[in-house]
């Protein structure tokens, strides 16, 4: 479904990003594994032998628009194009509003919505130029609920919906398709860590009666980066089991 495109994952390293970075080399693309350290995109990039000829590693600080633009460069040196982008990258908290900190919130924001931003432009200044492109990014589902703590997280995936609805439309005239993906609780590391017990009771509240795996998000993923969304865009596609947390 992706076969001579090339995508960059950020975050994808491990959890849904790494079944992203999967996903879209099963379907044929190139990708390039965007992470905080060289160490972690190596470590990722040895899981995937099969594959060694389509995928490379790059690790620049996401917020700094020079690092990133560099970065993406390289990437369309070695395979030709940059047709995808996967903004994935993400951090989360739960602190309560009256511990929370400046220093948190903008931490925060800076990879949540910060990153997203910088890492748009340099992509669409590039897709811009070959014609083209589509550019995902990883919302959740409290940025359309909210959640009872840490509210920094829920508001910088409210601001993620925003700048994909935005730019949909503004980068529309440039054949730039613009989407996100508004995961539920997702089978991480952080959920494995979690008693089963507790795994259960947060599945029994989910309609479909299960938490989401990976898989789940990358094969919608996959659906927005490929043709057949090829009229899509502007939407933030929710892939939660339709839980409300
Ligand atoms: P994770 O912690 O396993 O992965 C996060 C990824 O982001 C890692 O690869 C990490 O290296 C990368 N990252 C973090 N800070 C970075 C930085 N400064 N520079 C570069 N990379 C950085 O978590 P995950 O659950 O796989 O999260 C992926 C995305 O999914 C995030 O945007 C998160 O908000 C979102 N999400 C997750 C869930 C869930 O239940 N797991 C639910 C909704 C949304």
């Amino acid at each position: 479904m992706l076969k001579g495109k090339t995508a960059v994952v950020t975050g994808g390293t491990r959890g849904i990003g790494f079944a992203i970075v999967k996903k879209y080399l099963e379907n044929g693309a190139n990708v390039a594994i965007a992470g905080s350290r060289q160490a972690t995109v190596e470590k990722a990039i040895e899981k995937l032998p099969e594959y060694k000829d389509r995928v490379m590693g790059i690790w620049p600080d996401l917020c700094s628009p020079e690092e990133v633009a560099a970065a993406f460069s390289s990437v369309k040196e070695r395979f030709g194009s940059l047709d995808i982008l996967a903004n994935n990258a993400g951090i989360s908290s739960r602190t309560s509003l009256y511990d929370y900190t400046v220093e948190e919130f903008s931490k925060i924001f800076d990879i949540n919505v910060k990153a997203v931003f910088i890492c748009t432009q340099a992509a669409a200044r590039i897709m811009k130029e070959q014609g083209g492109g589509v550019i995902i990014s990883t919302s959740s589902m409290v940025g359309e609920y909210g959640q009872p703590s840490g509210c920094g997280y829920p508001a910088s995936k409210f601001a993620v919906n925003g700048l994909t609805r935005s730019l949909s439309r503004e980068l529309a005239k440039d054949q730039i398709r613009v989407n996100a993906v508004a995961p539920g609780v997702t089978r991480t590391d952080m959920l494995d860590a979690l008693p089963t017990e507790m795994v259960e009771r947060i599945s029994a509240g989910i309609p479909l009666g299960r938490v989401g795996e990976p898989l789940d998000i990358a094969n919608a993923y996959l659906f927005l980066a490929s043709d057949l969304a090829s009229y899509v865009t502007g939407l933030t596609l929710r892939v939660d089991g339709a839980a409300m947390t």
